[in-house]
């Protein structure tokens, strides 16, 4: 009897142990239920988050661009050591309600933000980040860019092909040459199959390329295609603009200039 108290007790113990640690998991990685917040007032300090999983979450801004109303999507990744975000919003108003919403929502900062290429709906609320002294990394290319176009300069430590750890996840960083941009990169976040294309990638709603300002034509298709070889497994696509989907929108962007 004696002998199978104790093993009660034993198991009691062992179970009420791998709660608490679970617990632990869960207040030091904050779980948001709901899918989507939004915030802000007017367009100049507007932003929507939505989630993609639960530590990945796409943000949108909205500005006034060749007379429409164009909506831009960056990045939060929520690791282990911080928030990651990819891409600023259009300008510094979104920016600083973006870093009080993800402050609000997931209790952690912001501490590094990649730029996937020189224009103002990737790179307009670099000020806010310099502000709160958050790490801005770019390729050398586009901190170069960034310069010229007026923007302040992120750190140039990001190579053309490179994985970076930050806290537990992965993100590798590709460059697969001109596109969109001079300098468009793409970031893969390996562990989720999640493929942040930025501008190089089209929604499936996009009816033509968009601004091709700064666009190589001729190279684009190419870089795509070099996209496509390194990610055909990609379960999520995030464009630069409109609503993000699956491998389909890399497919799409190519259709676009059989056109
Ligand atoms: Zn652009």
């Amino acid at each position: 009897m004696k002998k199978i108290y104790l093993l009660f007790v034993i198991m009691i113990i062992t179970l009420s142990m791998i709660a608490c640690s679970s617990n632990l998991d869960v207040n030091s990685y904050p779980k948001v239920d709901e899918g989507s917040y939004k915030s802000g007032s007017n367009d100049q300090n507007y932003i929507e988050l939505s989630k993609v999983k639960d530590d990945i979450w796409v943000h949108t801004s909205y500005e006034n661009y060749n007379g429409y109303r164009t909506p831009s999507n960056g990045m939060l990744v929520i690791t282990a050591e911080g928030i990651v975000l990819i891409d600023t919003p259009w300008n510094n108003g979104q920016m600083k309600e973006l870093l009080k919403l993800s402050k609000k929502i997931f209790n952690e900062e912001i501490t590094t933000a990649i730029i996937t290429h020189a224009h103002v709906d990737r790179i307009g609320g670099i000020d806010t980040l310099i502000d709160n002294g958050i790490d801005v990394l770019s390729t050398s290319q586009t901190a170069q860019d960034a310069e010229k176009n007026g923007f302040a300069t992120p750190q140039p430590k990001l190579t053309s092909e490179q994985t970076i750890l930050i806290g537990d996840k992965n993100f590798e960083i590709f460059y697969p040459g001109e596109g969109h941009a001079v300098d468009n990169i793409t970031v893969w976040l390996s562990d989720d199959k999640v493929l942040f294309g930025g501008c190089l990638i089209k929604s499936m709603e996009s009816q033509d390329l968009g601004s091709v300002t700064d666009a190589n034509i001729e190279q684009w298709p190419l870089s795509v295609e070099m996209v496509l070889e390194k990610y055909s497994n990609a379960e999520v696509v995030i464009p630069g603009h409109g609503k993000w989907g699956d491998i389909k929108l890399v497919h799409h962007t190519l259709e676009l200039f059989a056109n």
